[in-house]
């Protein structure tokens, strides 16, 4: 496997591919989340940093240190990941695999490779780790995988290259779900694709769980009748579907936000085509429903962050979902 086989992110590969072939050594932070791929491209990386011949497509699979590597044999490499109860990663740990670790040469290797879940170390972790970066030992690297979500000192961070994954396109996820052998038809993963933030580890666990399906048909639905739904309706069958659905509000927000960017979307595109059912039944809408413009839209978006903004200071869920409802129905009523 080289960078190629790894879907997407080509600006990332194409750094990755020169830092190893600049023979650099050093710090290199690998940031995003959860599930887009951190683990894959740091391994890549890795073998690349480790490989005696890297090419613009990463390692070049065939030396022995590629060898070593493919065959899960090389001492060069150290991973620290998060523990499997959740908790910190323990300092000795640091101390003993990585600082006391790191100024020992490697074996076989051109690098020896650090691949640390920093995420997961705590201050005194990462302060103890501080002193291997400042003064990186010849042959060495680090990376560390991060969500960037403050958790990271700024001493370390300061001293790191850092290297962000970006949002996977609808299309480059499709190609993940197929891979991956991924459950559902066309119509059901092209959904999935749309909803999971760009995020391929999201769209898979996604597709282990039919209710996503349902709930985003469901969310459409309700979405789209808001305009000719009366204030009755709307506070009891609306209300219901809210209270019914409160495990999953979350989601549900998170698809009425997109419902609102497609209905845009395809008001000022009207000849985008429609991948999936739900997006016809939007794009159908938004034909039909001219007067729902771009500042209508962005009065619904507003309302959307009004909800969050109650969310987060615990105001009433039922008052805040009615509320968001009936400015929806203001803006999209005829
Ligand atoms: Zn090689």
């Amino acid at each position: 496997m080289a960078l190629s086989a790894l879907t997407g992110q080509h600006k990332l590969k194409s750094i990755l591919a020169e830092e190893a072939r600049s023979r650099h050594a050093g710090t290199y932070i690998i940031a995003g989340a959860a599930g887009m791929g951190r683990h894959s491209f740091a391994e890549e990386f890795a073998k690349a940093l480790m490989c005696e011949d890297p090419g613009e497509d990463g390692a070049c699979g065939k030396c022995k240190c590629c060898n070593y590597f493919e065959g899960g044999t090389t001492p060069d490499i150290v991973r620290i990941d998060a523990p499997s109860d959740g908790k910190s990663i323990p300092v000795s740990d640091i101390r003993e695999k990585v600082v006391s670790d790191s100024v020992i040469k490697p074996q076989f290797s051109r690098t020896k490779v650090f691949i640390i879940n920093i995420d997961h170390v705590a201050e005194a972790g990462q302060n103890a780790l501080l002193k291997s970066i400042e003064e990186p030992p010849a042959n060495v690297a680090f990376i560390l995988l991060s969500s960037l979500s403050g958790n990271v000192l700024d001493t370390v961070m300061s001293r790191s290259a850092i290297l962000k994954i970006s949002r996977y396109t609808e299309d480059e996820i499709y190609e993940i779900l197929k891979s991956h052998d991924a459950p559902g038809d066309e119509n059901d993963l092209r959904t999935i694709c749309a909803y999971c933030g760009g995020n391929p580890g999201r769209a898979i666990s996604m597709t282990a769980d039919d209710s996503f399906i349902s709930l985003s048909n469901d969310v459409t639905d309700l979405l789209l009748g808001l305009g000719s739904d009366s204030y009755t309706d709307i506070l009891t069958d609306g209300s219901r579907f809210f209270a019914d659905n409160k495990s999953e509000s979350d989601m549900v927000i998170e698809i009425i936000y997109k419902v609102l960017g497609d209905i845009l979307m395809y008001s000022t595109y009207p000849d985008r085509e429609a991948a999936t059912e739900n997006a016809s039944k939007i794009r159908k809408f938004a034909l039909e429903n001219r007067h729902i413009n771009s500042i209508a839209i962005g009065r619904c978006k507003n309302a959307v962050t009004d909800y969050v903004k109650a969310m987060s200071v615990n105001a009433n869920y039922d008052g805040a979902c009615c509320a968001l409802m009936i400015k929806i129905h203001e803006e999209f009523k005829k």
